[in-house]
């Protein structure tokens, strides 16, 4: 199934998407609520698509998503060349992680904020979100996507001076208000199905700047849910973003970054695709 919240005159609704048509969830109030099978979903009110204006399904959240650093062995290779180390450093036996401000999430078709007083850097990551559905913590591997409510498209957009400006850590370059987007919908496990190969596309201006498969991940789904639960309790609702492939702006030679009026799309086959413009 296809979760996605949508606006009805200004107020945040949930509903199933079935073939071209959003088919209102009664009273749900969450994505977990609306995907948990206690309200009913109704089967005579159906909303085109075309008609409606989508919100970022996985909105409000719960706390700050997880990301994934480093986690596609061509994007830690393009990362270490371009601070010089190429060859410097070795793979990472445990995932890294970081978080991103909740503030920072936006819809599927929603502007990127450029924030050009603070950052002239604004680079694009395309990344395959995860949605928790029970939680739970010490999650064993092979058990791991059963905790899993759904998958979406995200863009891990990042203000590039300012990570380097903050000690080089990850946040607060991460979190400017407005710049990443998640959707353009929440896809269950039954619909996806497993991450295993299904193709990462992002898409500047038309231009294809990244393409990757979801089998380039470094460490899997499972594996990053594993281990961001040991002894750390995953709540319903919570969103892990899991890393980008290479292809990114600050690792171009030259360097490119997003300027306003650019548009970002960023896309995973069996999901869709998010088309966001940074904002003039
Ligand atoms: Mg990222």
């Amino acid at each position: 199934m296809r979760f996605a919240r949508y606006l009805d005159h200004g107020t945040a609704r949930y509903g199933v998407i079935v073939d071209d048509a959003i088919h209102p969830i009664g009273g749900a109030t969450t994505l977990v609520e609306a995907a948990g099978g206690t309200f009913p979903v109704s089967s005579v009110e159906r909303l085109p698509l075309a008609d409606v204006v989508l919100d970022c399904p996985v909105l409000p959240l719960v706390r700050n998503p997880f990301c994934v650093g480093w986690n596609y062995v061509d994007h830690f290779a393009e990362g270490a060349a371009a601070r010089g180390q190429a060859g410097a450093q070795e793979l990472p036996e445990r995932p890294a992680f970081f978080t991103k401000a909740t503030t920072a999430i936006i819809g599927p078709a929603q502007a990127i904020t450029p924030h050009p007083d603070v950052s002239d850097t604004l680079d694009w990551e395309v990344e395959l979100a995860v949605v928790i559905g029970s939680g739970g913590h010490d999650i064993p591997e092979e058990r791991a996507l059963d905790v899993v409510l759904g998958y979406a498209v995200a863009n891990d957009v990042s203000a590039r001076s300012v990570q380097r400006e903050h000690g080089g850590q990850w946040f607060r370059g991460k979190s400017l208000d407005g710049t990443s987007p998640i959707g353009p919908w929440v896809v269950s496990p039954d619909e996806f199905g497993a991450p295993v190969d299904q193709a990462i596309t992002c898409r500047v201006n038309g231009e294809t700047v990244q393409s990757a498969t979801l089998a380039d991940l470094h460490f899997g789904v499972a594996r990053v849910i594993a281990e961001l639960s040991r002894g750390l309790t995953l709540l319903p609702g919570d969103v892990i973003l899991t890393g980008t492939p290479s292809g990114v702006g600050f690792a171009r030679t030259p360097p490119r970054f997003l300027v306003a009026g650019d548009v970002v799309e960023s896309e995973i086959a069996g999901i869709g695709t998010l088309r966001n413009a940074v904002r003039g």
